[in-house]
């Protein structure tokens, strides 16, 4: 038991560090990340956004340097645009996540946001300008305002609520019995995955960054719940530079370009209708989750068992 209670004890330490001291939830994958360390050059300066334009200029990356994981990665999301990376598991997308946040420096090539190269920046300054909605969001506990409000402490109500409304959340938050002031997380009110996404969507709206990354969650969510979180991810990235990690492909066909990964490399990009006319790597995947979702609309058509 005491060897269970130390660790316990200590996380709740970290979490009430993060809690009280950290500027955003970014910081925490930093945390729970034991990778080699990033440092900030002495001649680092604040990264100063401009339309938040990102570009990979012909980058390779192995977490272990005998192991490439992408490599000669190429490719513009202008301001204001979206750009979709899809691909099989373990093709290396998340990793472009990383390196975008800096977790980890390129081997090869450079990684820039209007023209400033990652390494020249500061990182705090860096991880201000991107706002990340994760697969899976973590909530305080602390209220629904509270969670909101993270985003921007220094927001007004009429902020967050405005926020809430973009994001589909607040209708839902006013019908709790205690709306705005009703406490969430494990030890508090247990919300459903899309309504924690949700919020989290709120929380980013009201930071307003530059730039925004999307890791879709994997996990299979109800049409309903993702086709609202799809309509507040999409109020969210308009006119703003947006990196889409997507599973579901449904979630990319809107994307100005789709960049398709295979072990570390571009195979194909393009946008959703000349990828299909190509009849290839994208082309077979839409086709396979296409026939997946007939399948899932089938099962859920059929009667109940007696
Ligand atoms: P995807 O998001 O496309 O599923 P990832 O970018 O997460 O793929 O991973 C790409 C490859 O890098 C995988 O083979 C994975 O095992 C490896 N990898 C991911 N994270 C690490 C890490 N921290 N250390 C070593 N290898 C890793
Ligand atoms: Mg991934």
């Amino acid at each position: 038991l005491i060897q269970l209670a130390m660790p316990l004890n200590l996380l709740g330490t970290v979490y009430r560090e993060i809690k009280q001291s950290l500027i955003d939830m970014e910081v925490m994958f930093n945390l729970l990340h034991t990778g080699a360390e990033i440092l900030d050059r002495p001649d680092a300066k604040p990264l100063l956004p401009e339309g938040g334009e990102v570009v990979f200029r012909n980058v390779s990356f192995g977490y272990d340097a005998r192991r490439p994981i992408l490599r000669g990665v190429d490719f513009t999301v202008p301001a204001g645009k979206t750009v979709a990376i899809v691909g099989p598991s373990g093709a290396g997308k998340s990793t472009i996540s990383r390196l975008l946040f800096r977790f980890y420096d390129v081997t090869e090539g450079q990684i820039l946001i209007d023209g400033q190269d990652l390494r020249a920046v500061t990182q705090d300054s860096l991880r201000a300008s991107i706002g990340i909605v994760p697969q899976d969001t973590v909530l305080f506990n602390d209220t629904v305002y509270y969670n909101i409000a993270y985003g921007r402490p220094s927001a007004t109500r009429e902020e967050v609520e405005a926020a809430a409304k973009l994001a589909r959340i607040h209708e839902f938050v006013r019908g709790l019995p205690d709306g705005y002031d009703s406490i969430v997380g494990e030890r508090g009110l247990k919300l459903s995955g899309g309504e924690k996404q949700r919020v989290a969507i709120a929380r980013t709206i009201l930071k307003g960054p530059a730039i925004l990354l999307f890791d879709e969650a994997t996990s299979a969510l109800d049409t309903r719940t993702e086709r609202a979180i799809q309509n507040s991810l999409n109020e969210v990235s308009r006119d703003r530079t947006t990196l889409v990690i997507a599973h579901r492909l449904s979630t990319v066909v809107d994307a100005d370009e789709i960049i398709v990964l295979e072990a570390g490399r571009i195979v194909e990009r393009g946008q959703h209708e000349n990828l299909l006319d190509r009849e290839g790597h994208y082309a077979t995947m839409w086709r396979r989750q296409q026939e997946s979702a007939q399948q899932r609309r089938r099962t859920d058509a059929e009667p109940p068992l007696p």
